[in-house]
């Protein structure tokens, strides 16, 4: 009997993207605002070119963009830059239908958790701004488990919660961390087609391009 349902976070129950790509364009139109003189487009492309050099998580996209253009002062540009970035991430929201998914499946008796690479205090983060951190009973991050997701990561998770794990699913968007891993250990997994890795093949039990029918799906696993 399924009783654990594991949800990723990032493109599983927002548009984390979406809202990446958002605060960026919103950040260097900011600067642009206080009067950086070159075009939107050009610092579009120098900072998609930083992007991909220093990968995402990069802290100083921004001050490197203003290094590749050779600006003199660039604190006016990076602070407005920064403050746009995070005003826009201050602004996230849950795909539309993720809190009512979330009261159904609890009102069916399932127990919901995160599991998701990363930081904790930010990963939490996000689930209290996106207004759904009191539907999850745990969150399990990897700084935490001390391992991304992986089969030694569902393992641990499986220990804590004293299951199975036929009683548990993960359900998320990439196949390599939320997917694999989750069906390696024999635990089911349903894989979310949205974001930038909604594409490709699956070992998944299931997929859904939304959650309007995550109930049935659910239930259709215990009776496979
Ligand atoms: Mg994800």
């Amino acid at each position: 009997m399924i009783k654990h349902l594991l949800f990723d976070i990032d493109d599983t129950l927002f548009p984390s993207t979406e809202f990446a790509e958002l605060a960026r364009k919103n950040a260097l139109r900011a600067m642009v605002e206080v009067g950086i003189n070159i075009e939107l487009h050009e610092l579009e492309r120098t900072l998609e070119k930083v992007i991909k050099e220093k990968n995402s998580n990069y802290p100083k996209h921004f001050d490197e963009v203003c290094r590749i253009h050779k600006i003199k002062k660039p604190a006016r540009y990076i602070a407005a830059a920064v403050a746009a970035y995070h005003n826009t991430k201050m602004s996230i929201l849950p795909y539309p239908e993720i809190p009512r998914m979330l009261l159904t499946l609890r009102e069916n008796g399932y127990k919901l958790y995160t599991a998701t690479n990363g930081n904790a205090i930010k990963q939490w983060d996000k689930l209290i701004r996106l207004g759904i951190a009191l539907y999850f009973e745990d969150v399990f991050v990897s700084d935490e488990v001390g391992e991304e997701k992986s089969v030694i990561f569902f393992k641990d998770v499986l220990k804590k919660l004293k299951a199975i794990p036929e009683e548990c699913v993960m359900i998320g968007d990439r196949e390599d961390s939320d997917i694999i891993p989750a069906k390696k250990i024999g635990m089911y997994a349903i894989r979310v087609r949205r974001g930038k890795y909604a594409k490709g093949k699956t070992c998944a039990d299931a997929n859904v391009r939304d959650f309007s029918n995550i109930l049935e799906i659910i239930k259709s696993l215990e009776n496979k």
